[in-house]
């Protein structure tokens, strides 16, 4: 049996008339761009994360960028975030002319280490980006009591996080910006790009808004350079219907990881696979991805067998941010960050998505334990 690493096909076989009618409704409007399409998903997804104010923008990546341009961080500045997250955590920072200062994940969460925080930090730095990875949020308090102590933004990539939870509280909340993806592979996912700015403090609303329309108020003057950052209000729309079902997927996902704990636990596997571990802070992990951990030479050889099984399955992140040859004049070498460097060589994303059945699943387990064994 052939399981895909993510079957979106299975998830919109079950909203296709609703997602249809909101699209024809766009369409029969003919208003693509704004309006009120976008300002009650925005509502509805600050509501959902527990924070005052959104802003609907056109990626992921925008939004990042976006906070970094608001806050005036430029050439000269630093920012702090981990090797270990997509390009674009890093990228951004490098687009506003800034340098990307980084710090090595704790290897139990893959997420930023604040033991390693503070000795960072230098007079230039203006800002930390924690990342939410794979559905689990950072270890957030010492990391907030780090940047409170030297001044700094904290702005927070939850783009594979949405709804999780720190000790109870939901992320994008705690620093000053926390930056949403609807990317179509993340737990809430558009029909194309967009992503979202949440922010506790409704006061920076007004200068996201602007930002994200080439920073104009009133129409056609420009009190600061923004750019073209929008939401489409067809996306807003298709994730409006998706958002409501939400909390279903997440807890599809939360039963998913479950079963593969059980699964493994039961296979000749057991012991040669490393399961991922819910940090204790991480009280709503939404399960991304469901990572596991193997020496790196069953861990390629595990990817090849699964591959050839047509089995799903693929490495997040295979070369740690500091590696990247565009980074290379950052100056940093093999052996600076040995946790984010053991986890690009050793860990291996499996299918999590709702809509995975327990028979796939007992596939994918089962075929992991004959590569193993053979
Ligand atoms: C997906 C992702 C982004 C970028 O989001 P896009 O919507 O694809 O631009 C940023 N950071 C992390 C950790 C991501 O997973």
């Amino acid at each position: 049996m052939a399981v895909p690493l993510l079957d979106l096909r299975a998830q919109y076989a079950t909203l296709r008339e609703d997602i249809r009618r909101v699209m024809d409704e766009v369409c029969d409007a003919q208003a693509f761009i704004l309006g009120s399409r976008v300002s009650d998903f925005e509502r509805e997804v600050a509501a959902y994360c527990g924070v005052p104010a959104a802003c609907g923008v056109s990626s992921g990546s925008d939004a990042l960028l976006m906070c970094l341009m608001v806050a005036g961080i430029g050439p000269g500045d630093e920012v702090i975030t981990t090797p270990y997250t997509f390009f674009a955590t890093a990228g951004v920072i490098h687009r506003v002319g800034a340098r990307p200062v980084f710090v090595d994940i704790d290897p139990v969460s893959y997420t930023l280490d604040p033991a390693h925080l503070e000795a960072a930090v230098t007079p230039r730095t203006r800002a930390i980006i924690p990342v939410h990875l794979y559905g689990q949020s950072a270890d957030l308090d010492p990391i907030l009591a780090v940047a409170q102590r030297h001044g700094l933004l904290v702005i927070e990539d939850a783009a594979q996080a949405i709804g999780a939870e720190y000790r109870g509280r939901r992320v994008g909340g705690f620093g000053e910006y926390g930056c949403l993806s609807f990317f179509p592979s993340k737990n809430l996912g558009g029909f194309g790009d967009a992503g979202m700015i949440l922010t506790r403090d409704p006061a920076r609303l007004d200068g996201l808004m602007k930002c994200r329309n080439h920073g104009m108020a009133p129409a056609y003057y420009h009190g600061m350079v923004g750019g073209n950052f929008r939401i489409d209000a067809l996306q807003a729309a298709v994730l409006s219907v998706k958002l409501k079902h939400l909390d279903d997927w997440t807890a599809r996902r939360q039963a998913n990881a479950a079963r593969y704990h059980e699964l493994f636990a039961a296979s000749p596997a057991a012991g040669l696979v490393g399961l991922p571990v819910t940090a204790p802070w991480a009280t709503r992990h939404v399960q991304n991805q469901f990572v596991i951990r193997l020496p790196a030479a069953r861990r390629q050889a595990v990817w090849d067998g699964l591959k050839a099984a047509e089995i799903g399955c693929n490495v997040y992140y295979p070369v740690p941010l500091h590696r990247q040859e565009c980074f290379a004049a950052l100056g940093y070498r093999e052996g600076d960050f040995p946790e984010s460097e053991r986890a690009a060589r050793e860990t291996l994303a499996l299918p999590i998505y709702p809509e995975l059945t327990a028979a796939q699943q007992r596939t994918v387990v089962d075929a992991i334990a004959a590569i193993l064994a053979g």
